[in-house]
């Protein structure tokens, strides 16, 4: 374990809900796991006991990627997890495929409706779209190849293999609800007669939603909030001036106010207890990338020479691209602090050299 892993606790310890199967967390809420098809091999997803216009049931947060295999999987939750009672609502933390994957095959399959914010809603909705014109590929394809180039990816089996990719999100997330229940932070939303507050997050999605309630003092962190790993801060073709390195670093701020013995229910990882630590590790972690890539750029580096320093290991093509996000989020936030200057060289490649001190 981490150093930082373990000021945390960790009330399940190793205990892990079996596949197709529900762990109970507080009153009316239980654990599931899905797999997944990257390094990051699982994914946690919620259910809440719930009752809408007189109908007993539950809600469903988050929903896994689309594959046979994890339909399947829900078929058998649905079987033993639901106590025999129906669906009766979809909620979706945010628009990343392991988590709105298979919203529209859950609301269909329950005839239920979709609650998300609207930003992730349509984002997720013009990305599940074929490549194409119409299509927005994301941070994949032709664009994304391009953009990782002028950042100094410039190897040609990288390059084609980001080319390749174009279908990748469409192809984990294939169709999504044609209507949609708005989410905005601050709302209230009732679940099972329990007030749950909707609070909006930056920078790792364009308008993460997590969900608190207050009396079972649990938060649903969603990607915001992870126990060991840091959530993936990046900057991708579709949005290249962005900044969000701060944007997330303040989203946290909304949970200073929550009880220190709130118990977290992260997206990937195990629930654990210590949110103000883990808060605190996240602005720790970044400032020490950001004093790291600082002083690397006595030179002007581009976004792949700050790659491995940032990240000291092997990385396959689908963790290479979020590191070099990860590590131009970080160049850009020392930019637009004034800390970097940019410039292009004659090839192209986009630099950073620290402004010097006088
Ligand atoms: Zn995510």
């Amino acid at each position: 374990m981490r150093p930082d892993e373990k000021k945390l606790s960790y009330p399940w310890g190793d205990d892990l809900p079996e596949p197709g199967q529900a762990l109970s967390m507080a009153d009316g809420v239980r654990w599931i796991r899905m797999p997944l098809p990257f390094a990051l091999d699982h994914i946690n997803l919620w259910l809440l006991r719930d009752q809408v216009d007189g109908r007993e049931g539950w809600s469903i947060v988050d929903c896994g990627v689309s594959r046979e295999e994890v339909k399947d999987l829900w078929e058998q939750v649905f079987d033993n997890a639901l106590d025999g009672l129906p669906v009766l609502r979809v909620f979706v933390t945010h628009m990343h495929p392991d988590h709105v994957g298979l919203a529209n095959w859950l609301c269909e399959r329950w005839n239920v409706p979709l609650h998300m914010t609207m930003t992730d809603y349509t984002t997720a909705r013009l990305w599940s779209l074929p490549p194409g014109p119409n299509g927005a590929g994301g941070p994949n394809g032709p664009a994304a190849a391009a953009h990782f180039a002028r950042h100094g990816l410039r190897d040609p089996d990288s390059q084609e293999k980001i080319r390749q990719r174009a279908s990748y999100y469409p192809g984990l997330v294939p169709a999504v609800p044609d209507s949609f229940v708005r989410l905005m932070h601050g709302d209230h939303v009732s679940i099972g007669g329990r007030d749950w507050r909707v609070i909006v997050g930056y920078g790792h999605a364009p308008e993460h939603a997590s969900l608190y309630c207050d009396t079972l003092k649990v938060l649903i962190s969603g990607d915001m909030l992870l126990p060991r790993i840091s959530t993936n801060i990046s900057v991708f073709n579709y949005e290249p001036e962005a900044n969000p390195l701060p944007l997330y670093l303040n989203s946290l701020r909304a949970y200073d106010d929550l009880p220190e013995d709130t118990l977290v229910l992260p997206s990937h990882g195990r629930p654990f207890r210590g949110i103000h630590e883990r808060v605190a590790q996240q602005h720790s972690h970044h400032a020490a990338r950001l004093q790291e890539v600082l002083n690397a750029c006595d030179v002007p580096l581009s976004t792949s020479d700050i790659v491995p320093i940032m990240f000291r290991r092997e990385l396959d093509l689908h963790q290479l691209t979020f590191a070099m996000g990860e590590a131009l989020a970080h160049l850009h936030a020392l930019y637009y602090e004034g800390k970097l200057n940019r410039s292009v060289d004659n090839e192209g490649t986009v630099r950073f050299t620290r402004v010097s001190e006088s």
